[in-house]
């Protein structure tokens, strides 16, 4: 029911530098070790990779050929026939985001299959390029006849078209292909159609700058793989055109193009682009040296990280823009897209190689873990768009999206992360990820190999084994999580209740030695030798988090955190429900090691109160409680999930009591969605709450449709109550014209005798007394509008 607006991602930065034509004069102080060089051999990682190589990949490949994403290329070069053949103008990218995806998979391990699958594309996608270089399927396939978004002219409608935005996918893809393979096919398109731009676009030509920011980020990239100086020109020309209304019609805050990038000081608007912006923006501060946008961006991060950051690493509050809310406004229904977690991962990787600071990998290690690994499934063929904090039940992964963006974004995503596991700078090394496994660095004075063994992120005890080429002077520098000292983030949205009593220590070759603490980095600088071991101790106690008392939806909750990990407590292991629950502060918790559960996981378990409506009050009594991991939810069914449990009883969610309503089984006229939402039994606070389960009919719209009732045996009834949905201002359900009720007698459906009018007020029960019958079923038929369709939070029957 939202409206259709546009979203997706960028990767991470390969790192390093193989195939550089050239060096560019200037870039990050930091060199991340790429992923040719990184083997995680861990049980956490290393299994979620492989399931996204063999499954994921192969899975949304399938999808976009079912679906016509491959086809819009083939009917655009002219091999197939047709109209385009798909829903958005922007679909063409999630193509490119796989090529991506699957070039990770190949610079990593040889698959014959694989590249000749990505070499058939490829050349689809070329013969689909116009011979100017312009390359867009929504236009070449019928210029005549485009779909709405894509405008009547090429860059006329760049607001929306997605134009732009397609062809920053296309780079990164281009470049990824062609660092995995040596091949130049894509990367040919890519230049071409770049080539193109550089030509349209600049200070005397076409000034609109991408309506959804990402061709920055693809267009530095592909200045990295050629050294062509235009593409860089031109990344940094799309950032400086934002907020200036002397080149365009400013399309305000939803695509952060409301004042200049150099003074934003606030996250607003879509999160996706924004955070991909915000990505591209560091990439030109650290190639142009230009610290303007440092210095924005240093104030845009205080402000996501203090006001606007989900626990679980997820930006973005309000699903009716996809984007940013005011500070502190932090509702657990929260959106948090998993391509938004995905660009904050990819803007604070950079952040941290602009500063070394390891604030940043906090920020990213917190995204990565909680909020994007919830949007893909264990077995890497569902996916979540929004990550909510919390759930009633009417969550799902879903195997694909009209819009796909999400699907699309997580292979490169995922495939990229041993790429931000280790870094370089001069005679330094950073370990910023603990994952067992294995990495070459390339240092000034020679290659180090660096060798960790550890069972995190359910352990804190890591044990890394220095291995350089020669004995030599250098420093390791290993990042000590925000988390394992009580800072769960920097500033003060979140904070643990109580500090943590055991100590970070760090032992070379066996000896304690003190920790020096660098922007968040244990520093060590000394003389190495091959099969010099470090010993990072990071206490890992189950521990208790509050939120800042601005965030009124975190108030009275509390959030339990173990490691880098956020939990939460589902259905499935708590009786059904966990909205009831509390947890008192003193309550002992304890970690538990589950070998079957999730592909293993440690729970938290622990002594709750569960609260219960009974004759009208509310009762209390003790239950035991089991925690999962945060990305672990929605895979044993559909149930009540929450991140924050109360602390106290007043903010918990009484189980209440059945009535008749609830022992019904509900059904509907076709179309019908939620049926589950009428008798939930969770009270809406108004008719647009999206937070409890609702039922509707969009997008139906200007017909006659029913709800019904079977009750469990024939009940003498005689009045039925109704909260109607309306959800003015992000969708297209209102009030209905009119409706009545009916009871079912024998095989017809009669109505029921009464004087009082049919009510059809918003944010209430409306209800009607009638004649009592004696029935097994009733109905409510409801008149949809004209012009918009309907639903109902509620219904009751007495
Ligand atoms: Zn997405």
């Amino acid at each position: 029911m939202r409206r259709a607006v546009v979203v997706c991602v960028a990767a991470g930065l390969l790192g390093g530098a193989p195939g550089l034509a050239q060096a560019p004069p200037s870039d990050y102080p930091t060199v991340a070790v790429p992923i040719t060089d990184v083997t995680f051999t861990d049980a956490f990682w290393a299994p979620r990779l492989e399931t996204v190589r063999g499954v994921t990949i192969a899975a949304a490949f399938k999808q976009s050929e079912i679906t016509g994403r491959v086809k819009n290329f083939e009917i655009a070069g002219g091999d197939a026939s047709g109209a385009f053949c798909t829903r958005y103008a922007f679909d063409d990218s999630d193509v490119y985001k796989l090529i991506e995806g699957a070039s990770y998979a190949l610079a990593t391990r040889p698959n014959p299959a694989l590249d000749r699958y990505l070499d058939t594309l490829i050349a689809k996608i070329a013969k689909a390029q116009e011979p100017d270089g312009y390359l867009y399927t929504a236009r070449t396939i019928n210029p005549a006849k485009t779909i709405a978004m894509a405008g009547k002219e090429r860059w006329t409608n760049e607001e929306e078209s997605h134009e732009l935005y397609n062809l920053g996918h296309l780079y990164e893809a281009a470049v990824a292909h062609y660092r995995a393979t040596g091949k130049k096919t894509l990367l040919a398109v890519a230049t071409k159609s770049a080539d193109l731009l550089a030509r349209t676009f600049g200070p005397t030509g076409v000034r609109y700058p991408p309506g959804h920011q990402e061709v920055e980020i693809g267009l530095v990239k592909l200045y990295r793989a050629t050294a062509d100086p235009r593409y860089l020109a031109l990344a940094k020309f799309f950032l400086d055109e934002r907020g200036n209304p002397a080149g365009h019609k400013l399309y305000g805050e939803y695509a952060q193009d409301h004042k200049p990038v150099v003074d934003q000081d606030a996250a607003v608007g879509h999160s996706v682009r924004a955070a991909y912006m915000y990505t591209a923006m560091a990439d030109v501060a650290a190639l142009t040296g230009d610290l303007r946008y440092v210095t924005a961006l240093d104030r845009i991060w205080d402000d996501v990280v203090l006001r606007k950051l989900y626990l679980t690493g997820g930006i973005g509050a309000n699903g009716a823009w996809e984007g940013f809310g005011p500070a502190y406004d932090l509702p657990n229904s929260a959106y948090a897209e998993t391509c938004a977690s995905i660009a904050n991962a990819l803007w604070n990787f950079r952040m941290f190689l602009l500063k070394q600071d390891a604030r940043y990998i906090d920020v990213y290690e917190r995204a990565v873990y909680n909020a994007m690994l919830s949007g893909i499934s264990l077995k890497g063929d569902t996916f979540f768009y929004p990550n909510p904090l919390l759930s009633l039940g009417q969550h799902e992964r879903s195997p694909w999206f009209t819009c796909a963006c999400c699907p699309s974004n997580l292979p490169r995503f995922m495939l990229s992360i041993p790429g931000n596991a280790y870094a370089a700078a001069g005679d330094r090394v950073f370990v910023n990820l603990f994952v067992q496994g294995r990495a070459r660095v390339a240092l000034a004075g020679g290659a180090v190999g660096i060798e960790q063994e550890t069972r995190y992120p359910w352990d804190g005890d890591v044990r890394i084994r220095v291995s350089p080429a020669k004995a030599g002077r250098f420093t390791l520098a290993v990042r000590v999580p925000g988390w394992s000292m009580s800072h769960p983030l920097p500033g003060d949205l979140y904070r643990d209740l109580t500090p943590v009593r055991d100590t970070v220590t760090l032992k070379i070759n066996g000896f304690l030695v003190p920790i020096r603490l660098e922007r968040g980095f244990a520093v060590i600088a000394r003389e190495w030798a091959a099969g010099d071991t470090v010993d990072l101790h990071l206490p890992m106690p189950v521990r208790r988090v509050v939120a800042h008392e601005a965030v009124t939806a975190d108030e009275g909750r509390v959030a339990i955190e173990r490691g880098p990990l956020v939990y939460t407590a589902e259905f499935v292991d708590n009786g059904g429900r966990v909205t009831n629950l509390v947890l008192d502060d003193q309550a002992p918790l304890a970690a538990e090691w589950r070998p079957g559960l999730l592909n293993g996981v440690e729970v938290v378990t622990g002594t709750g109160t569960a609260v219960s409506m009974r004759g009208g009050s509310p009762v209390s009594r003790t239950v035991p409680l089991t925690l999962i991991p945060y990305y672990g939810w929605a895979h044993r069914g559909k149930g009540e999930m929450e991140v924050w449990l109360a602390r106290r009883a007043d903010k918990a969610r009484p189980a209440p009591e059945p009535t008749l309503a609830s022992a019904s089984t509900g059904s509907s006229s076709d179309g019908g969605k939620g049926i589950q939402g009428l008798n939930e039994q969770y009270e809406p606070a108004g008719s647009n709450d999206h937070t409890t389960l609702y039922f509707h009919w969009w997008p139906t719209k200007n017909s006659t449709e029913w709800v019904q009732y079977d009750f469990p045996s024939a009940t003498a009834v005689s009045e039925t109550s109704v909260y109607w949905f309306d959800d003015t201002g992000q969708g297209e359900c209102r009030l209905p014209r009119r409706w009545r009720a009916l009871y079912k007698s024998g095989d017809a459906w009669l109505p029921v005798e009464t004087t009082d009018a049919y009510g059809v007020a918003r944010d209430t029960y409306n209800t009607v007394h009638f004649k009592p019958v004696t029935t097994t079923a009733i109905r409510v038929e409801v008149v949809l509008p004209e012009a918009f369709s309907a639903g109902i939070q509620e219904w009751k029957i007495r």
